[in-house]
């Protein structure tokens, strides 16, 4: 976990306060395993404010360049990480709404005694990774055994190609 600040929800909330920082993606341990390369740094902003009907939320701003492992041929496919969300805070798990009528971006937890920013910001990050990280179709890098056939003979294929059979 990286360094961030340890507030107290109600009057961070109540103030309208916001935090922001950068971490370095090597700090952000729950990532890694996506990572194929840690290196950069991620920028993150949390703000503090009340909903209309006078709940408390938190407005989360992520944004960097992450370099994920592609699911199909396991090399760098980068990621521009760029991601907004609202999270509304209720009193106990009874005020939590159904995940059905949660709308679109908007989050609901239970109100935790301590806002930890740093635990936020990297569960946010998680939450915005795409489920398989894949290059589009025919972005992949070719298979070991191709990538040598085609060092060793250029243009084999392409006469092939070009001869009627
Ligand atoms: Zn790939």
């Amino acid at each position: 976990m990286f360094e961030a600040p340890i507030l107290d929800p109600a009057r961070f909330t109540a103030l309208g306060e916001a935090v922001e920082g950068r971490v370095p993606v090597r700090d952000l341990e729950r990532l890694q395993s996506a990572l194929h390369d840690a290196g950069g740094e991620i920028r993150y902003r949390v703000e503090g404010l009340r909903t209309a009907e006078g709940l408390p939320a938190l407005a989360m701003h992520v944004e960097g360049n992450l370099s994920l492992t592609c699911q199909r041929c396991l090399s760098a496919v980068p990621f521009d990480l760029a991601h907004d969300s609202r999270i509304v805070m209720v009193k106990d798990e009874a005020s939590l709404p159904d995940l059905a009528e949660e709308a679109e971006g908007i989050d609901a937890i239970v109100q935790p005694d301590r806002l930890n920013i740093a635990e936020l910001v990297e569960e946010e990050i998680l939450l915005a990774l795409p489920l398989v990280p894949v290059h589009p179709d025919g972005g992949c890098r070719p298979e070991g055994k191709a990538q040598t056939a085609e060092r060793e003979h250029p243009f084999a294929a392409l006469n092939r190609l070009k001869k009627p059979s």
